[in-house]
């Protein structure tokens, strides 16, 4: 039976204690989750930057036309569909209350005071947010405690048997919650993506080199089948 304990002892050995990113904030941290879905970094953060670099403010992007925003982030691909959510969210932030108030401009920042529940279903009201970008806006941007599940921490997960083999990433994101202690979150969640991308790659695992393969249901069930 899996311990979460032993689970990022195990995976920390394996690949070393993840990089701490560097904190962006909040609404950096939304528009980047847009900008990544269906493509690599390797895509969105040069697409992230060059809007940046387009933009000097959020408030700027708010009333830019769609097709600046679109010409500033072509790298990350399905640019015009991006552009659109961007723009609508960040404007929905601009203009809902997103504003602290103060000369730093508009934030999210009042999302760490209303209930976690309250704060995913905001975001998740805003075009193009998941339930993957809301809660890595939330854990990234904010340090509040909640378990982004992206494909690689639902294939591992669902492989070593703490989801169940039908389980959605929506339902994923709760399960992993009640598992792992939530001050180990931003970790665990780096561990089992370089997990994913190095060991339990998707197509054809590398169990041999897997330092969790003793207790994985799906290595367990390999094992039984070429008995
Ligand atoms: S034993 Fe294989 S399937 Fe299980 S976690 Fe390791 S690499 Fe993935």
């Amino acid at each position: 039976m899996w311990d979460a304990a032993g689970i990022k002892q195990r995976l920390e050995a394996a690949y070393g204690p993840p990089p701490s990113r560097l904190p962006l904030d909040t609404i950096s941290e939304l528009v980047l989750g847009i900008l990544s879905q269906n493509t690599s970094d390797r895509n969105s953060r040069p697409a992230f930057r060059a809007l940046k670099a387009a933009f000097t403010h959020w408030e700027d992007v708010a009333q830019a036309h769609e097709t600046e925003i679109a010409e500033a982030i072509r790298p990350a691909g399905l640019h015009h569909t991006k552009a659109r959510y961007i723009k609508v969210a960040v404007q929905r932030v601009v203009e809902q209350g997103g504003g602290n108030g103060h000369h730093h401009g508009p934030s999210l920042d009042f999302l760490a005071s209303i209930p976690v529940e309250k704060a995913l279903a905001y975001l998740e009201a805003l075009p193009g947010v998941g339930p993957k970008t809301a809660r890595i806006v939330l854990l990234f941007g904010m340090g509040i405690p909640v378990f982004p599940v992206d494909t690689h921490v639902h294939r591992v997960s669902q492989r070593l048997g703490i989801i169940g083999p039908r389980a959605s990433r929506e339902q994923a994101h709760r399960v992993l919650e009640q598992f792992f202690p939530p001050d180990d979150y931003y970790f665990v969640h780096m561990l089992l993506i370089q997990h994913g991308r190095r060991t339990c790659v998707a197509r054809k695992p590398r169990c041999q080199a897997c330092a969790l393969a003793e207790e994985c249901t799906y290595y367990q069930s390999i094992q039984e089948g070429s008995k």
